[in-house]
């Protein structure tokens, strides 16, 4: 079959170039046409020259007449008058009645007004109403066809303003980043040693860990210029326009060397190539593929830092971790103890404090909690100060903020029944009775029945002494009956269960699981991985590797564990059936209590009822 080329020159050329042979034709082939003088006459004019016998022929139209003289080429018009003589003189006259001016347009005339002036006009349109489109993606002037002028932030001034210092606890990434701030420094004494400088650092954490801050801060300590720009940018509507961006991003950054550049999720480019079935997306590719050119392109010692950021580093392609391109990689993980208390603290030299403030305690009762969560904690608790009308931040303005991070705000003005209250309550002091009944469980912090936005009814706050990093099966087991505590206790005293234990059976059930699949903490299946976590930093969703068989041997095995703690729950508050009435009574009138106050009463000191 014979192949149909795409035509070489825009549609337009060909309708010009027609619209001039018309013209030309018009011109030279068909001359006669419409090309008379025609001169205007008075009525009487006309009349004296038809006397005289002047005149050759005539047309006779509603509101003009054109005639025609014997001599000479000129036509002559005048107004029609009502004079029915008119005729008359005429014939008389011997003059011819005959068309004087031809009035249809030539057959090529007509021709171009009815099929080429409205398709040139239509192609026109078109043609200006995608420019305006790819100007306004470009976000550009639009002159030319600017394809893909990248929106890359350009922070030309020196500095960033934030430094290492700003940057609480992670030492290790810091320490790894530095390098890269010596070699922005230095990089003479690198290259005449001949090391190869790295091009590129990939920041590998879950969000809110200070990615960002610290590929900021390597910019801000070695005074270079940032570029910054998210992957998710670089896909765009067209395809070819990411590679474009990219192209772009790089030309300006080579203009500013020494300079960091920034691709914050660079998973959203950086996919493995071969993950997605059919064929993939191409246009992530191509981005991909101009990337990696990029990186090789520029010569090591230009002084261009690329510096990544990504919480899926499972996902991105085996090419870009190669030697040369983002070898490096820099865990940011989230804080530990020490590392919260510091975040806690550089945040809250922003605010005004008041005197005593423990932050130790906020740290420990905020674990898992990420930099950008403390950093929230801290900014809640200086609203809540204003709201409550203080002009300084409070110890307890940070313990409440904490609890609105993880459960929201007080529902105050819930209205929830006395039965329900009763049950609450007993449910509450039943996890807190248990736990402090258990010798591997974190000490109670806060127990509370005042609900919150977030659905919680009331919860108990348990607040570990030390960090702990290893969960031991003892440790595990009490957390899983402390879960059951709850429920227990509603048995016991109601004969009746509720649905208000939907929370604690999904953690439970997600531990015992756990214990099974993948800590090898159970005698049937031993050491053997029946799972495998996908995404460590995103919620760390697992996939089962066994067969259908063992899949129901893992779930019974869950279920002997779960029956086991709801056992020892039961039997722990059927031992302190005394102390669970007790210590309901003061939490109902009470509503919140704290951990002193309940360890008091649990030890039999007599405290004030208000
Ligand atoms: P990521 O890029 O890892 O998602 P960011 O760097 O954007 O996280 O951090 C978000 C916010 O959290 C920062 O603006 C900062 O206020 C706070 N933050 C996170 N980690 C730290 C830290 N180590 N020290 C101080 N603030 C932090």
């Amino acid at each position: 079959m014979k192949e149909i080329k795409p035509p070489k020159k825009p549609v337009i050329y060909y309708y010009i170039v027609i619209l001039i042979v018309v013209m030309l034709l018009n011109t030279f082939l068909f001359p006669a046409i419409v090309r008379h003088s025609i001169k205007e006459v008075d009525y009487g004019t006309f009349l004296t020259m038809v006397d005289q016998g002047k005149v050759k022929q005539v047309q006779i139209e509603d509101d003009y007449i054109t005639f025609k003289p014997k001599t000479g080429d000129t036509v002559y018009k005048t107004g029609t008058m009502n004079d029915p003589d008119l005729v008359n003189r005429l014939h008389k006259a011997n003059v011819k009645f005959a068309k004087v001016v031809p009035r249809e347009n030539s057959p090529l005339i007509t021709f171009f007004w009815t099929w080429v002036a409205p398709l040139l006009i239509f192609i026109l349109i078109g043609q200006w109403l995608t420019k305006r489109m790819q100007s306004r993606i470009m976000g550009g002037g639009g002159n030319g066809f600017p394809f893909g002028k990248s929106n890359a932030k350009v922070y030309v001034e020196s500095e960033t303003g934030i430094t290492f210092n700003d940057v609480a606890g992670q030492d290790e990434a810091k320490e790894a980043l530095q390098e890269i701030v010596d070699f922005l420094h230095n990089s003479k004494k690198y290259v005449d040693i001949g090391a190869n400088i790295p091009k590129g650092a990939l920041l590998v954490g879950p969000p809110g860990t200070g990615k960002t801050m610290l590929a900021k801060a390597v910019a801000g300590e070695s005074k270079v210029p940032f570029f910054s720009i998210s992957g998710s940018e670089f896909v765009e509507m067209f395809v070819g326009m990411g590679a474009a961006r990219v192209r772009d991003l790089f030309k300006q950054a080579k203009a500013k060397a020494p300079c960091i550049v920034f691709i914050d999720e660079i998973d959203a480019i950086g996919k493995s190539r071969n993950s997605s079935m059919a064929g993939g997306n191409d246009e992530r590719e191509q981005t991909l593929n101009q990337l990696l050119t990029e990186m090789d392109g520029f010569e090591p010692d230009k002084g261009i830092v690329i510096l990544a950021a990504t919480n899926r580093p499972e996902t991105l392609d085996k090419a870009l971790l190669r030697p040369g391109r983002f070898d490096r990689r820099v865990p940011v993980e989230l804080p530990d103890l020490a590392g919260r208390e510091a975040i806690l603290r550089v945040h809250a030299r922003k605010v005004k404090l008041a005197d005593n403030i423990d932050f130790n305690v906020i740290a420990r009762a905020t674990a898992g909690a990420s930099g950008a969560d403390l950093a929230n904690i801290v900014n809640e608790a200086a609203l809540r100060a204003v709201r409550l009308g203080r002009n300084r931040v409070t110890q307890n303005d940070l313990e409440e903020s904490v609890e609105v991070v993880i459960a929201g705000y007080q529902r105050k003005n819930a209205v929830i029944s006395m039965k329900d209250k009763l049950t609450i309550a007993y449910h509450e002091i039943g996890h807190a009775l248990v736990a402090a009944k258990q010798s591997h469980s974190a000490p109670v912090h806060k127990i509370t029945i005042i609900p919150r936005t977030s659905g919680a009814l009331g919860y108990t706050m348990q607040v570990d002494e030390k960090e702990t990093i290893l969960m031991t099966k003892e440790q595990a087991l009490d957390k899983i009956t402390t879960y059951m505590g709850g429920r227990a206790a509603e048995e016991i005293i109601f004969k009746t269960i509720t649905s208000g234990a939907s929370n604690d059976i999904e953690q439970a059930t997600k531990i015992a699981r756990s214990m099974v699949t993948r800590f090898g903490m159970s005698d049937e299946f031993d050491m053997m991985a029946l799972e495998t976590v996908n995404n460590p930093y995103l919620g760390g969703d697992t996939t089962l590797l066994v067969s259908a068989e063992t899949a129901s041997k893992v779930d019974a095995e869950v279920l002997k564990i779960i029956k086991t703690c709801h056992q020892n729950a039961k039997t722990i508050l059927l031992n302190n059936i005394d102390k669970l009435h007790e210590l309901t009574k003061y939490l109902l009138e009470k509503e919140t209590i704290t951990g002193e106050e309940f360890m008091a009463i649990l030890s039999g000191k007599q405290l004030e009822t208000v």
